[in-house]
């Protein structure tokens, strides 16, 4: 299966993404962690993305582009792929398409979480990110069974993003509004778009979008 997830920034996507890339097998993509592992590298390229994330801009087309062309060139997305933040602009979905027809495929379905943008100001609140990792919890709904630990990889080092920050929650949805909400129009035209509500526990919304793909077929 070959699905792209697509929701307001912090609506719950990478979490899902992680998820259902378990129980679907199939890779679970995030243009946010590939950035933020090019950012940590301290390469050029890193510093360039660096400068885009802090301000709560999304970062050049042609950039992320290149990046999710060279990912899905691997082995591993032969049978099927999961997008998680990408495509975020109309430029970028036409250069999926472009991408997956040289690789002779197409997408099956396109799933858009909702939230209402005052749940997201309070989910971007209380997000921890694992620096180990990359594991995210929130420390009202679903925090480590340990305080302060990953209950993943033990690391000790949970941390607050910096775009997770009021303002640049508050910018983030901006830039969402202007460039990705688009996208909803332009994956409904192509009947590919199934809409989930993305209110309640992981687990309620993990089950909403498995009974959404099961009724595909
Ligand atoms: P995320 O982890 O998906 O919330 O992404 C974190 C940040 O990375 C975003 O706020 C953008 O600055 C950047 N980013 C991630 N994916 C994209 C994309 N498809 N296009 C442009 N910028 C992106």
């Amino acid at each position: 299966m070959r699905l792209i997830l697509l929701g307001k920034p912090g609506c719950g996507k990478g979490t899902q993404a992680k998820v259902l890339s378990g129980s679907l097998e199939i890779p679970a993509i995030s243009t946010g962690d590939l950035i933020r592992a090019a950012i940590a590298e301290g390469s050029a390229l890193g510093a360039k993305f660096e400068s885009f994330i802090v301000e709560g801009h999304l970062v050049p087309d042609e950039l992320v582009v290149a990046l999710v062309r060279e990912r899905l060139a691997k082995p591993d997305c032969v049978d099927g792929f999961m997008l998680d933040g990408f495509p975020r602009t109309v430029p970028q979905a036409e250069a999926l398409t472009d991408i997956l027809e040289t690789m002779v495929q197409r997408l099956d379905v396109v799933v858009n979480i909702d939230v209402s943008d005052e749940l997201l100001v309070e989910r971007a609140e209380g997000r921890r990110t694992c620096k180990g990792c990359g594991a995210s919890y929130h420390l009202k709904f679903a925090a480590p069974a340990q305080q302060g630990i990953c209950d993943h990889c033990g690391s000790e080092d949970l941390y607050r993003r910096d775009d997770d920050r009021a303002e640049v929650v508050s910018k983030r949805l901006v830039e969402y509004r202007e460039k990705t909400h688009p996208l909803i129009g332009y994956y409904h035209a192509q009947g590919l778009l199934v809409h989930i509500d993305g209110v309640g526990s992981l687990d309620a919304v993990e089950h909403r979008i498995e009974d959404a793909l099961k009724n595909l077929s």
